[in-house]
């Protein structure tokens, strides 16, 4: 197939639906966990679940980048703007991820984030977040790339300038390659707040939990392996779940038929008693990936010793750090951050969420509180988030319909 069309073409999706049902042993259920937020957008987007027979029952994972950014997080990066007067610039959907109350000191004044405290939001409980601290006069910019940081500092010589780094494996050689041009330019107003994470650490994370290793709680019979993040790691390190834990993983693409197909394997992988990685994104994924990123990446980053995930708490070795040799571009040493955990909403159910236990609707925040244009927690934000894909596609298929009875 060449063209996008193609891979949404509804009757071959329908079609692999069947043979799915067909293939499904009468005895037993089939639990696959999508990691990516991209194919949780898909499953919802195009109905995907109702195409499945209802023996295979798909768990959201926690690969949505904002999602698992933790409040404390992003904090940081609002107490940088506003104490430390510097320019931040992140990512779109960063923008609107609930950060502290917004709530002051009771008489006003100074907000402990920095700023002041504007009168009407004195003694609220809203949540801060870097929109809202621009709406406060914050200087906070929107950028597409991490280039566009770069170029903002070139073009701010006097401002200090800090790119504010989220994202999984796929957005983290942009960011290795500004920095490393940063340092080529020898740009002194440049640092990065670096928040990338590593899909395979949060992966090892989830099958060691106790939900899953104790209670049975989160029942994982195989994975679909990301997209986009494969390209760059290859599919070798997902070797280790098949061999270790005997969990079969296929790596798919974002389209729906791409969906439907790794579905297909995994049934057959689980039928067959077979735990490997197959790969069905042959078009774009390899197994030892994007080499010249992978060494862009190992050349700026190391391993972090532990990193705080919303949902899945501290998780060791899951995050990347700057490495010493770049440390005049780590906004963490120059701005001397310490990083505090900070607990999300109390009724707030994005960790159950992203850690497979509860589902959008457990939430009694869902749709009402908590909507797409004021999310009171990081699932409602993005696109890929649970609750925002739910929110835009799915919740219909909630609601009973009633044929109105002729008066
Ligand atoms: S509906 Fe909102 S508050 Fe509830 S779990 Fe989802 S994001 Fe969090």
């Amino acid at each position: 197939m060449k063209y996008v069309d193609e891979f949404r073409d509804g009757a071959l999706a329908r079609g692999i639906g069947a043979r799915i049902a067909a293939e499904v042993r009468p005895d037993r259920r089939y639990s696959f966990m999508e990691f990516c937020g991209g194919h949780t957008h898909a499953i919802s987007r195009y109905g995907i679940a109702e195409l499945l027979p209802e023996a295979v029952h798909m768990i959201h994972g926690p690969g949505c980048p904002v999602c698992v950014l933790p409040i404390g997080r992003i904090d940081q990066a609002i107490g940088i703007a506003l104490k430390h007067g510097a320019i931040v610039c992140t990512y779109g959907d960063t923008m609107r991820v609930p950060a502290s109350p917004a709530a002051g000191p009771p008489q006003g004044g100074q907000h402990p984030l920095g700023g002041r405290e504007p009168q009407a939001s004195r003694g609220s409980t809203e949540s801060l977040s870097l929109m809202k601290a621009k709406a406060r006069g914050a200087d906070i910019r929107m950028v597409y790339s991490a280039a566009d940081a770069l170029k903002t500092a070139r073009e701010n010589p006097a401002r200090e300038v800090v790119f504010f780094a989220i994202g999984f494996e796929t957005t983290t050689p942009p960011t290795a390659l500004v920095i490393q041009q940063a340092a080529k330019e020898g740009l002194g107003n440049f640092s990065v707040l670096c928040c990338h994470v590593l899909t395979p650490s949060a992966i090892t994370h989830i099958l060691e939990s106790a939900e899953v290793r104790r209670f049975g709680t989160v029942p994982i019979d195989g994975f679909i392996g990301p997209a986009h993040v494969s390209i760059v790691i290859g599919s070798g390190p997902y070797e280790h779940f098949a061999e270790e834990y005997r969990k079969p993983v296929v790596i798919a693409g974002f389209e729906p038929l791409d969906v439907m197909q790794a579905c297909l394997m995994l049934v057959r992988q689980v039928n067959e008693g077979r735990a490997e990685v197959e790969n069905q994104f042959v078009r774009a994924v390899t197994r030892q990936g994007n080499l010249a990123a992978q060494r862009a990446v190992s050349d700026v980053f190391e391993l972090r010793e532990r990193f705080e995930w919303r949902g899945l708490g501290e998780v060791p070795y899951s995050a990347l750090k700057i490495r010493a040799g770049y440390a005049a571009f780590d906004a963490e040493r120059r701005f001397d951050l310490h990083y505090e955990p900070v607990p999300d909403h109390k009724q707030c159910e994005c960790g159950a969420i992203l850690r497979g236990v509860k589902k959008p609707t457990d939430c009694k925040l869902f749709g009402n509180v908590c909507t797409p244009e004021n999310p009171t927690g990081s699932c409602m934000v993005s696109s890929e988030g649970a609750c925002a894909a739910h929110y835009s596609y799915g919740r219909f298929r909630d609601v009973e319909l009633v044929a109105e009875s002729a008066a």
